[in-house]
């Protein structure tokens, strides 16, 4: 069994609120569910085939036997760099969009990608559509800065080639499903991966919850368009377009309730000391929309075009900002909406007693 999940990265994890099923969505075989609010799978059942690894905003799940990073530094080195499920990957499916967009623009070769399995493919949906769709998102988004494209074609990269091929042929052990069945060689290993792996929020969890980290697929996609060369002229691209980067809005029905950028897992969403302010780096973002599920009055909304510039010269924007006063019972900062003295805490307080006295006294007539 290949496939890793760290729960700690899963925004699941982060809110009870989060609605993200992406994993849910793209397993072939349907093994991934949500069990207590975050995703379980039954090892047994799963294939290893690495859709969820492509498709989660913040790589929660991961292939023991496959580095993505290695993966994509390895392609930029071959002569014909050609992804396969034949030659070197478990599955496209398990690349995403960043992937794809980063290796056509890093790579001096074109990037092609074999189709040429996928028709006999039993594994084929919905994994078929999340690749075709990847490739098309990525060379709709390079299509506006660049003259770099991601070539699908139907190649059916064969076996004869791969024994051609003693590297080739040493990845495809290390990647072929039958092996990886094969690997199963224990009965009680069996048993173990009969079992549906169900995760746990503890401690340990919660202290990685807290801290911001970006996927590495950003980091590569960062990394390469500091080397591309910026386009004369920047495009707006409609967002529903665009699935791995959002740029957002915060309209006044906003209460400063602090939570968005709380639980932010990337830092996209940030305040300042006083949290008198919401901030948004809109290249730190990774879609994975959780600050819209927990945003109680749906104040965050996504601007209707994504600016390519952002791409090149990432900017953090302030959403909104906030009159922030000390509050004279506690002294804690509170958003100030107009006339009020004391924080909401205190005012609750301070309205609780009022009723507890009014009772009391009601008792005591
Ligand atoms: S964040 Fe990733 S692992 Fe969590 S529910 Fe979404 S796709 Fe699945
Ligand atoms: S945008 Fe929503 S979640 Fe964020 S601080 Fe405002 S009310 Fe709270
Ligand atoms: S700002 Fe982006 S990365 Fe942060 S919670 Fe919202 S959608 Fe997710």
């Amino acid at each position: 069994m290949n496939l890793a999940f760290d729960v700690a990265s899963c925004v699941r994890a982060t809110s009870k609120f989060s609605e993200c099923t992406k994993c849910v969505q793209s397993c072939p075989v349907d093994t991934i569910e949500i069990v207590d609010n975050i995703p379980s799978f039954t090892p047994s059942v799963c294939i290893d085939c690495g859709g969820c690894v492509g498709i989660c905003p913040t790589e929660a799940f991961s292939l023991t036997n496959f580095s993505t990073v290695e993966f994509f530094f390895e392609l930029l080195e071959e002569e014909r760099p050609l992804i396969s499920c034949k030659k070197n990957i478990p599955c496209i499916a398990s690349l995403s969009v960043e992937h794809l967009i980063s290796l056509a623009l890093a790579s001096s070769e074109p990037i092609e990608i074999d189709l040429g399995h996928c028709g006999a493919c039993e594994i084929k949906e919905p994994l078929y559509k999340q690749i075709t769709d990847s490739i098309e998102e990525a060379n709709f988004v390079l299509s506006s800065f660049s003259d770099k494209q991601i070539l699908a074609k139907e190649i059916g990269y064969n076996k004869e080639e791969i024994e051609a091929s003693d590297e080739v042929s040493s990845r495809r052990d290390i990647f072929s499903l039958k092996n990886v069945v094969k690997q199963k060689q224990t009965f009680d290993e069996a048993l173990v991966e009969d079992e549906a792996k169900l995760f746990e929020i503890d401690s340990a969890v919660i202290a990685k919850i807290k801290d911001k980290n970006l996927p590495n697929k950003r980091k590569i996609l960062f990394t390469t368009l500091k080397r591309t060369q910026k386009p004369k002229q920047y495009e707006i691209l409609p967002q529903e377009e665009v699935s791995f980067v959002s740029q957002k809005f915060i309209d006044a029905s906003c209460t400063n309730c602090q939570i968005c950028y709380r639980i932010c897992p990337t830092g996209a969403l940030s305040s300042n000391g006083k949290f008198s302010l919401i901030n948004f780096d809109a290249m730190l973002c990774v879609k994975c929309h959780l600050c819209h599920d927990v945003c109680e009055p749906n104040a965050i909304g996504l601007q209707d075009g994504f600016e390519t510039k952002e791409l090149f010269e990432p900017s953090q924007r302030t959403l909104a900002s906030f009159n922030i006063k000390r509050c004279n019972e506690c002294g804690g900062y509170f958003t100030y909406k107009g006339g009020e003295k004391i924080c909401p805490r205190c005012k609750l307080e301070e309205d609780e007693a009022i009723e507890l006295h009014r009772i009391a006294k009601g008792f005591s007539l």
